[in-house]
């Protein structure tokens, strides 16, 4: 058996180390492996048979041969960031894509060529110099992989639609073994654009689409604390209504963390734009307090929601989708009474619809929905864990969504394929016996045939 050392890269961008395993694959117990499975997650613990990080195609098809061989599943990882592990499953070879991090701008035809281990500050740091940008979510550390695949949203989707409408083309090794480019089969396009996390094979390549961005950004920030949960409830009714009216470039995130509720709204023009100014006249006229808006430079506004680098443990789950407060409205009361009476439980809402409701024909099967709910729980004590990841739990089942998002992915969900997929899920089971028939791409919430 051959033995060779390499270099792999961390999820901390720009903190080399050495692997050395045999087949190139790293071990439990061999120095590297327990760096190598440190996910952006702290909470979680993976303990994958082997680790291959791999830089190509042909490293990923060799590494599917040899799970064959060796009777393993795979799974696969790019950015790491999925709340609940599913790039590195226990016991299965996990394929990581972290060194497949090519992005390369084609000025002429103004698309994007990316490797899904491309983390999204770094393909901000090469789209904005060209006045250019993917729309895609906020975080800088979050893979480009995972999050195409599942959909993607930020602040630009309203305006132009999910970072998945603006993939063009894919290619993937698939669970055979086989290189394929959506060029030569559609049916892979649409797959993957919301339906191609971990379910398939492994995604190598991406093309897209990106779009002209203005040079300055607008934000502004509202803040309220010292409610009741009843005014508390009240609050989040008017902003669901506010927000529902909202133009297309502006964004709205609504964000009940303790005592306080903050809401973000950014806008692609300027805070001092009518749409924008009467937005926030509204918001001070429920009650927010705000300090006025910030028009800075694209990228330094964009830089400030790169978030946290380094792994923390956390515990979030989709929320939901809403097609307003009439969705939330009898768990609202429930909603109020546990943040406000629970440190580091958080629940928030994001604007979608706009060009969302207009996106391609694709696996992504939500775009009817204006809203989307995230319930968050971080914290600093262990001892905190338990009762915050109940909380959690509890409040997932009082609002009692049926439709969820593939990339805020949560464990305890009855029906997760039901919840991601939808009205796509016929489908893309047709395309699981296609592309992997012996279910060897795999993690605990994959399709199956
Ligand atoms: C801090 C943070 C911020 C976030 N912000 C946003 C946001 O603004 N907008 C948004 O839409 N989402 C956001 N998310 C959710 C994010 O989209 C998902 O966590 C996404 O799946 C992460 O992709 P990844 O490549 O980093 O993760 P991974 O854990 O590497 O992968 C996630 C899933 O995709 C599969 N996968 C990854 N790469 C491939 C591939 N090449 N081929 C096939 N399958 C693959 C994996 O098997 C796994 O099932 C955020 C998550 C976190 C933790």
């Amino acid at each position: 058996m051959k033995r060779r050392q390499f270099v792999g890269t961390s999820i901390f961008a720009g903190m080399p180390f050495i692997m050395r395993a045999e087949e190139g694959y790293l071990k439990p117990g061999e120095t590297g492996y327990d760096q190598a499975r440190q996910l952006f997650n702290s909470d979680l613990s993976p303990k994958p048979a082997y680790i291959a990080a791999c830089r190509s195609e042909e490293e990923v098809r060799k590494a599917i041969t040899f799970a064959r061989n060796e009777n393993l599943s795979v799974s696969v990882k790019s950015g790491g960031h999925c709340f609940i592990g599913s790039s590195m499953s226990d016991g299965s070879l996990s394929i990581d894509l972290g060194g497949m991090s090519q992005r390369v701008y084609l000025p002429e035809s103004k698309e994007l060529i990316a490797g899904p281990g491309v983390k999204l500050g770094k393909l901000y740091d090469v789209l904005l110099p060209q006045g250019r940008i993917l729309p895609a979510g906020s975080c800088a550390g979050v893979g480009l992989g995972g999050l195409a695949l599942g959909g993607g949203y930020g602040l630009f989707a309203r305006q132009w639609g999910l970072t998945s409408d603006h993939m063009q083309r894919v290619k993937m090794v698939n669970g055979k073994g086989e290189l394929m480019d959506s060029k030569d089969d559609p049916e892979l396009l649409w797959a993957c654009r919301g339906g191609g996390n971990g379910n398939f094979g492994v995604v190598t390549s991406m093309e897209f689409q990106t779009r002209a961005v203005r040079s300055t950004f607008g934000a502004q920030r509202f803040v309220v604390r010292g409610f009741s949960a009843k005014k508390a409830v009240a609050m989040m009714r008017d902003w669901f209504e506010l927000a529902a009216g909202l133009p297309e470039p502006i964004f709205s995130g609504f964000v009940f963390n303790g005592r306080q509720i903050t809401v973000l709204m950014t806008t692609s023009f300027t805070t001092g734009g009518p749409a924008f100014r009467k937005a926030a006249a509204a918001m001070k006229r429920i009650g927010f307090g705000s300090k006025g808006g910030i028009n800075s430079p694209t990228a330094k506004a964009l830089a400030r929601y790169y978030g946290q680098a380094g792994p923390l443990p956390f515990y979030n789950v989709s929320g939901g989708f809403y097609h307003g407060f009439k969705d939330v409205e009898h768990a609202s009361g429930e909603v109020a009474d546990k943040v406000m009476g629970t440190g580091g439980l958080i629940f928030q809402v994001n604007t979608l619809g706009g060009a969302i409701t207009r996106g391609p024909d694709s696996a992504y099967p939500h775009r009817e929905y204006p809203f989307m709910g995230e319930i968050q729980a971080y914290w600093q004590r262990k001892s905190q864990r338990e009762a915050l990841i109940a909380n959690v739990t509890a409040l997932r089942k009082a609002i009692g969504a049926k439709a969820h998002y593939r990339n805020y992915p949560d464990a305890t969900l009855e029906n997760p394929l039901e919840a991601y997929y939808g009205s796509s899920l016929l489908q893309l089971r047709a395309l699981k016996v296609r592309y992997d028939p012996d279910n060897l791409i795999r993690h605990p919430q994959s399709l199956t045939s």
